[in-house]
């Protein structure tokens, strides 16, 4: 068997023949050439027999590894004239637009950026973290099921942040199939007016809830003409219970600064660990964060008036009771933080007294609270291991590529290509 021969058959590309292979000091160099004669614009399906001009462009791709040697790609490609895209380097069948790597690597890179720590990957792999970030922006446009936006019935809209605050990102699930099917960056009504135009008149129609948090960008966007504008806003619960989370740390920053105004240090320094033993739930604690909250309770205060209603928010969306036992218990803790006397609390109440029918309506309707909060928990996580990554787009990527509809297949699982 002739080497180049050889090298056609251990890469398994699609669309070429190996016309030289050439060993350097760590890679195997192989250039390969095209067998269509026609020239396919890379962005879109327009293709033609028409060059652009007669200059050749060298290009090169990384293909998997052979053993401990890089394997190289090299073509001289053509020029295309889109009548969209303009002029354009030809597309080629094996690798995604504008890539230095193979689709066969870059799909490698997609499944191991899900499941693989950065150190691994980046050592197994030999590429450095922010050219993951760029691979699996390229996996995210083409992997994602296309049907995804079908079927949307209940929905949930969320917004994370990415880089503490700098940016943020707008993720809308699909409650029935637990899994993101829609992101973009920034966090206003624009960001998700682009989401329902991408659905269409007909399929935002099709919507039937809508869950959000309590602030006015989300419910905006969804009311609007051609929107949402039937659906049923839901407040999720996990959002009620996050901004009463949030009152509570603002009485404690409140507190804390007044301590430390006091004359004995000491105070105020026991008193900083007393953060987490407030914001945890109670069944998370550590020893030490137990006796920490005991302390507290002795002192009374302002600060533990704080935490109880804090603490009977949480309870009203454990999940077992009923509409009419929530919308109770709701009213009676809107009255007992409006008696308070604490200011976070009293605009909490009004909060909740404003948004009531929605947060009622995501009682009614199930939208999991448990579901919702696990799949927050999983994107903080993603969204720390993106850090290094250029842009809020590729930290996007991570998140759809780990917990959006896709279906990773690795070059192996795939059938070998049908070149003779
Ligand atoms: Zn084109």
């Amino acid at each position: 068997m002739r080497v180049t021969t050889a090298f056609k058959r251990l890469m398994d590309l699609p669309g070429v023949t190996v016309s030289d292979v050439d060993f350097h000091l760590a890679k195997v160099v192989v250039t390969v050439k095209l067998r269509s004669a026609k020239l396919h614009c890379p962005e879109c399906d327009y293709t033609t027999k028409a060059r652009y001009d007669t200059r050749p462009v060298a290009s090169t791709w990384r293909h998997l590894d052979l053993g401990k040697w890089r394997l190289v790609v090299q073509a001289f490609l053509r020029r295309i004239d889109c009548p969209i895209h303009g002029a354009r380097t030809e597309g080629v069948p094996f690798a995604r637009a504008n890539s230095h790597f193979t689709r066969d690597f870059e799909d490698l890179v997609g499944w191991s950026a899900t499941t693989m720590d950065k150190t691994a990957l980046c050592r197994l792999l030999r590429i450095d973290w922010d050219t993951v970030g760029r691979i699996i922006e390229r996996v995210m446009e083409t992997g994602l099921d296309p049907k995804r936006l079908d079927k949307l019935f209940v929905c949930g809209v969320d917004e994370v942040s990415w880089r503490k605050g700098h940016s943020y990102l707008t993720l809308v699930s699909n409650n029935d199939t637990k899994k993101f099917v829609w992101g973009k960056e920034g966090k206003d009504t624009a960001t998700l007016d682009s989401f329902f135009e991408e659905l269409g008149e007909e399929r935002s129609a099709g919507i039937e809830a809508i869950s959000m948090d309590m602030g006015p960008a989300f419910d905006k966007s969804a009311r609007k003409p051609g929107h949402a504008t039937k659906a049923i806003i839901c407040y999720d619960p996990f959002h009620v219970v996050q901004l009463g989370t949030k009152a509570l740390e603002k009485v404690r920053r409140a507190v804390w600064q007044d301590l430390r105004k006091l004359p004995d240090k000491d105070v105020a320094r026991r008193f900083k660990g007393a953060r987490w033993a407030l914001l945890k739930n109670p069944g998370d604690l550590t020893d030490n964060q137990s006796v920490t909250l005991r302390k507290l309770k002795r002192r009374g205060g302002d600060l533990w008036r704080a935490y109880v209603l804090k603490e009977a928010l949480r309870a009203i969306f454990a999940g077992d009771l009923s509409e009419d036992e929530v919308s109770m218990l709701l009213d009676r803790f809107c009255s007992r933080a409006q008696r308070s006397g604490l200011k976070p609390f009293i605009t909490l109440a009004k909060t909740i007294r404003k948004r009531k029918a929605g947060i009622l309506a995501a009682v009614r309707l199930g939208v999991n609270n448990a579901t919702h909060e696990g799949l927050n928990r999983r994107v903080r996580l993603i969204i720390n291991r993106a850090y290094g990554f250029h842009s809020a787009n590729a930290a996007l990527a991570l998140i759809m590529v780990t917990l959006g509809p896709i279906e990773h297949i690795l070059p192996h699982e795939r059938q070998p290509t049908a070149d003779p």
